[in-house]
């Protein structure tokens, strides 16, 4: 976990309220975020975990408002940045807080990396995008970032190509051009997926320490509740585009409830445990176009599913404090009388 505290009264840095975005496929919108809801604290550390095809980076790319424009779009909802209401800017507006007060690192540096650009020129033209700088100042603060993210000799590698470094490095320099302007929220989409699994320890360990002495919140996109148990102090587990379960860490892991969260439980690697494979869920997440549209979503690859688990969609209901499920097993999920059940 960050170990950093956030204040119970402290106001939330960033607010999803009821969110749908869909995608256009043959003509027709169909949501990959399903109303969904959940407010990320200053310095808080959240982890959304699920497969791929849940609906965990569409929402960041949401949040950035970095949707393809030709077929994506947010339907209705809300995302609110430090009390801003996001869907009201105009492209101008977005650029100027993309990149500084919100930052975002993907799998693979080296699509999101220029390979005409030296690593130096990429890391200054955030920073004279975003404040007023000379280029020899530029020169040394990317110098300074670079150092920061634990890269040896800045001096060299600031006039190096992204091909010239090996896939931890790149990812450092990522996350040096993410902090360059400080930002007050960090969204890392599968950061560490693409490395093997010591520069992925040595990553999230890198990401934990900016955090702290940056005072940033990070939203962790994940498919791996190692990383989550590692790094994250609040989780949102995503299925097929809606949140199956939101809790604390601490709570997910020692009181899983939804089926889904339990099966993923399985699926992270035990270092003391000699696997050939990893435990994989069986069955796939329903493609867009094939979404069911009533009952609960994962009912075709649960192991405890009910007849009446593809009648009735199950709504998040709270079963302890801070604990919230959508699954038919707990009666908080079954919706109240007179509810649409579709
Ligand atoms: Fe399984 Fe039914 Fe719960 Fe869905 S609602 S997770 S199918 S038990």
């Amino acid at each position: 976990m960050s170990g950093k505290t956030t204040t119970q009264s402290e106001a939330p840095l960033l607010e999803v309220k009821n969110l749908e975005t869909a995608f256009k496929i043959d003509g027709q919108y169909h949501n990959a975020v399903d109303n969904v809801s959940f407010n990320v604290k200053p310095r808080q550390i959240v982890g959304i975990v699920g497969e791929s095809g849940c609906g965990k980076s569409v929402m960041s790319l949401s949040i950035m408002k970095l949707l393809p424009k030709e077929n994506g779009k947010i339907r209705s909802g809300e995302i609110k940045f430090a009390g801003t209401n996001l869907e009201n800017m105009t492209d101008k507006q977005i650029n100027k807080i993309r990149g500084k007060d919100m930052a975002m690192i993907f799998q693979e540096p080296m699509t999101a990396l220029n390979p005409v650009f030296s690593i130096g020129y990429q890391i200054e033209e955030v920073l004279h995008n975003h404040m007023t700088i000379s280029k020899k100042e530029a020169r040394l603060k990317s110098i300074a970032l670079l150092k920061s993210v634990g890269i040896s000799r800045p001096e060299k590698i600031v006039e190096e190509y992204p091909h010239q470094l090996s896939g931890g490095m790149r990812q450092r320099v990522m996350i040096a051009i993410a902090i360059a302007c400080q930002p007050k929220l960090l969204i890392a989409d599968e950061p560490t997926t693409a490395l093997d699994v010591t520069v992925q320890a040595q990553i999230l360990e890198l990401l934990k320490e900016i955090q702290s002495v940056n005072d940033m919140a990070i939203i962790m996109i994940t498919h791996d509740l190692g990383v989550v148990a590692e790094i994250c102090d609040e989780v949102i587990v995503m299925y097929a585009g809606r949140v199956v379960e939101k809790t604390d860490v601490d709570t997910l892991f020692h009181d899983p409830k939804h089926p889904y969260t339990e099966l993923l439980m399985g699926a992270i690697p035990k270092l003391d445990e000699e696997k050939e494979e990893l435990a994989t869920i069986k069955g796939i997440v329903p493609s867009l176009k094939n979404m069911p549209s009533t009952g609960c979503r994962f009912a075709a690859r649960c192991p405890k599913a009910m007849p009446e688990c593809t009648q009735i969609t199950p709504q998040l209901g709270e079963t302890d404090e801070g604990h919230e499920v959508a699954c038919l097993l707990y009666e908080t999920s079954r919706p109240k009388e007179g509810m649409n059940v579709s």
